[in-house]
């Protein structure tokens, strides 16, 4: 149940990667559609500035007039700064904000110097600055150079997009609390980055660990901690086919797994509580069983032995001279029974009461178990003073010896006994054995062993006898 549970809710926390994947991927394709078209629609009218600028009609046209060719309506666009040209010296000649150019240089611009040195850049990508003619407004250029006929440099020009473009592009994506999304320049200029920190903007992150990400293939996603503020995030980054810029979206674990994570307590904790229960019943169920078992065993024990002297009961002995007698039939082989009784016991009891005559059962009884040796041999109390000893594989003459033992035994433990003419406590026994040659069942045995038994009390007490044949 543990392990079900471990394994989905692993399963879930993979999931909730694979979705915020999946959603940061879709928010950098938006945020890349929407700069890339606009882009293309700026460069497009740098296009027609320079196309303009090298037809002398329109040069030779009043600057109103002039100014309506050359700049069309993109260039009033919201996030535009004006559009520029500039001469080889970086003066401002044209400016689509004002008839009359506003006095300034440029020639300092990466924007102008890149366009200079370079005849062959095409369409330039600045890196953050703050305007000169905007009041500081921070924005990036998008620059063509201007070539005379012979291909020597005749001045720039250039639009200023304003970072508030980026800045409103980018609050308008739904991130997670700790999210981040960011548009970098390739060369590792930070042109926008959500949340938004003014320090941030125009640093160059060229060195950090997740720019090298970033470089090193067209799109792609990694887990890292962010230089800027130590979050580990979740990045997706995209580099624009016809740009030099790197959108970046990223998802801070924290928030990605939140969700999951409640989840995952809540069910963790009911499926630890219900694993504690479950173990905590096993064990009380577990005790109660052992508890049971251990009660019913010594019932049993209980049932199976007699009482006063821990032997076998009467109803035992039944069940193992049958078995003896099953057994000794199947394998053919002798078993012997001894019959014991306590001589002139009734006269005991009147003498010494009761309890003397309990203790005196209890010794005798003791002498009896102490005196049978072999594991398959057992003893048991045949009722009052009467005990029987069953013997298996063991022929008369071998059980006679054993029964000797027991009488001696018996008569040793010295048991004053005044209305005995031995003075002291002796018992009787009687022996008889079943052999494969004859018929009689088990109750034949016991009496013939009381036969034998009968003999030894009329011949005097505390004796052995054997019986020799069985009656017919
Ligand atoms: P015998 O030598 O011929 O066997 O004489 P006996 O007195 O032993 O034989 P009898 O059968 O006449 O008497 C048996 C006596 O054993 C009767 C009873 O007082 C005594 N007895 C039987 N069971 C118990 C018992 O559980 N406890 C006690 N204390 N005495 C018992
Ligand atoms: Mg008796
Ligand atoms: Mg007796």
């Amino acid at each position: 149940m543990v392990a079900i549970c471990a394994v989905s809710l692993y399963q879930s926390r993979l999931d909730a990667m694979a979705r915020a994947r999946d959603t940061s991927r879709n928010l950098a394709i938006i945020a890349e559609r929407d700069i890339e078209r606009n882009f293309e629609l700026y460069a497009l009218s740098l296009d027609a500035v320079v196309d303009g600028i090298n037809d002398p009609e329109v040069m030779q046209s009043s600057p109103r007039l002039r100014r309506e060719v050359l700049f069309d309506r993109a260039a009033t666009a919201t996030y535009l700064g004006s559009v520029l040209v500039l001469d080889a010296a970086g003066d401002v000649i044209i400016d689509s904000g004002s008839d009359v150019p506003r006095k300034a240089n440029f020639a300092d611009r990466m924007y102008f110097t890149v366009h200079r040195d370079n005849p062959n850049v095409g369409v330039y990508v600045s890196d953050p600055y703050y305007s000169r003619l905007r009041g500081g407004s921070p924005s990036i250029a998008l620059s063509r150079r201007i070539s005379r006929p012979d291909g020597s440099f005749a001045g720039v020009v250039m639009v200023a997009i304003q970072l508030d473009y980026f800045h409103h592009l980018f609050a308008g994506l739904s991130l997670g609390p700790h999210g981040s999304v960011a548009l970098i320049g390739r060369n590792g200029a930070m042109i926008m980055r959500q949340p938004y920190d003014v320090h941030v903007i125009g640093r160059n992150i060229r060195n950090a660990s997740t720019f090298r990400h970033f470089v090193s293939e067209p799109e792609g996603s990694f887990s890292d901690i962010s230089t800027i503020d130590g979050v580990q995030r979740l990045y997706y980054f995209k580099n624009f086919p016809h740009l030099p810029l790197i959108i970046m979206v990223a998802d801070a674990h924290a928030d990605i797994y939140a969700a999951w994570r409640r989840r995952a307590i809540t069910i963790g904790s009911l499926i630890a509580a219900f694993a504690v229960a479950f173990i905590g019943l096993s064990f009380a169920l577990g005790a109660q069983l052992q508890r049971r078992m251990r009660a019913e065993s010594e019932l049993a024990m209980l049932a199976r032995t007699d009482g006063l002297t821990g032997l076998n009961n009467r109803r035992t002995l039944g069940e193992i001279l049958e078995h003896e007698w099953r057994r000794a039939r199947r394998t053919r082989s002798v078993f012997s029974l001894l019959f014991v009784d306590v001589d002139q016991f009734k006269a005991y009891n009147d003498t010494y009461g009761h309890q003397a005559g309990d203790d005196a059962l209890t010794a005798i009884a003791k002498c009896i178990s102490e005196n049978i040796r072999q594991p398959a041999d057992s003893a048991a109390r045949y009722g009052g003073e009467e005990f029987v000893i069953v013997l298996p594989d063991t022929t008369p003459e071998r059980a006679a010896p054993i029964a000797e033992k027991i009488r001696t035994a018996i008569s040793d433990l010295g048991i004053e006994h005044t209305g005995s003419e031995y003075g002291r406590v002796t018992a009787s026994i009687g022996a008889a054995a079943w052999t494969p040659d004859e018929d009689g069942d088990v109750t034949a045995v016991i009496h013939a062993a009381d036969q034998a038994l009968y003999r030894a009390k009329a011949t005097g007490r505390n004796k052995v006898a054997l019986f020799t044949a069985l009656p017919a």
